[in-house]
């Protein structure tokens, strides 16, 4: 007997340029999981749930299809994997209604993901904002995917899907299998200001489009271990950042090298970061190339995304249907 594939599921919120952390700690885990035997993967970028954050039209135009290029630079191959713009899918506004009937807003009212949003933006504390965790958990349940890579701080958000699935079955019969969090591989990049996390929003990242001199301009005045006020200071690698960056893109050798010449002062921070540099430019020149190939084809990234768009709505309508049979929904 064929054994079914695994379906993996991952999403993206279409806020703004793609970064270092976004490459090292999801979309390379993404590239080899697709092509991983026994995987069916479906990536998306989540334009409906940018819209609670970033409401300008004009930035969700150019960022999603900027996403999806990089996306494919990266080694995402669309046509291993379906990849999708979430609003191209409809039937996932409509599942996220249907699945609400089952939330709770007790759940909703303790996600930490929705305090912390809500702290961060007084004036703009919404209903997609509140209701997010439940569109999410149609973006997972649509294609029924089993696992789902995610960092620490979305866990909260497949835990809540896998409530709702529950809850769902238990009420209207089985339809929906428990998502996994998929979290072995779940990396968190350092940002450049000296913080636990490279994010967009903490604008502390070096892009993926970023030149050679963009990247020393940005690791030039990045924080280093505050001890070394002077070259002379001897540092503590395990308290910088930069070292942790060089611990993701340089070799174990040299990783080692700057470990010990940190400690002992033989190597100054502006030596280290040239290092650094040179390291993160050769892993952004070649995706960069391959951005510029993929971006001459007219209209390729359009295609990609309707193609994709078909395929997700085939699978996700076939649940939607199941979902309001259960219900006791008919169209008439
Ligand atoms: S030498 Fe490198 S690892 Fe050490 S503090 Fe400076 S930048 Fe950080």
């Amino acid at each position: 007997m064929l054994q079914e594939k695994q379906v993996v599921l991952s999403g993206i919120r279409a806020t703004g340029k793609m970064h270092l952390g976004n490459y090292l700690g999801a979309m390379k885990n993404f590239v080899d999981l697709q092509n991983t035997e026994g995987y069916q993967c479906f990536y998306f970028v989540a334009d409906y749930h940018t819209l609670t954050t970033n409401p300008d039209p004009d930035e969700l135009k150019t960022n999603l299809p900027g996403i999806v290029l990089d996306y494919l630079a990266a080694g995402i191959d669309p046509e291993k994997s379906t990849l999708y713009a979430q609003s191209s899918v409809p039937e996932l506004a409509e599942l996220c209604l249907l699945i609400g009937m089952v939330t709770p807003i007790g759940e909703l009212m303790r996600c930490p993901t929705f305090k912390e949003k809500a702290r961060k933006q007084p004036d703009n504390v919404n209903h997609g904002l509140f209701t997010y965790p439940v569109l999410m958990a149609a973006d997972i349940l649509g294609p029924k995917a089993d696992l789902v890579p995610v960092g620490e701080d979305q866990l909260p958000h497949v835990e809540i899907t896998r409530f709702i699935a529950n809850r769902f079955n238990s009420r209207y019969g089985k339809v929906f299998e428990l998502p996994v969090a998929l979290m072995e591989k779940a990396i968190r990049v350092p940002g450049l200001d000296g913080t636990d996390k490279m994010g967009k929003s903490e604008g502390n990242t070096i892009d993926l489009s970023d030149s050679a001199d963009a990247v020393w301009e940005k690791l030039r005045v990045a924080v280093t271990d505050e001890q070394r006020e002077r070259r002379s200071d001897p540092g503590r690698p395990y308290l910088c950042n930069l070292y942790a960056l060089h611990e993701f893109v340089s070799l174990t050798d040299i990783v080692k090298a700057i470990d010990e010449e940190c400690r002992s002062a033989t190597i100054g921070c502006i030596d280290c970061k040239k290092k650094l540099a040179e390291n993160i430019t050769a892993i952004l020149d070649p995706l960069q190339q391959r951005r510029v190939e993929i971006a001459k084809g007219p209209d390729y990234i359009r295609q990609v995304l309707h193609d994709g768009g078909q395929r997700a709505r085939e699978i996700i309508k076939e649940t939607v249907a199941e979902v309001r049979q259960k219900m006791g929904l008919i169209m008439y």
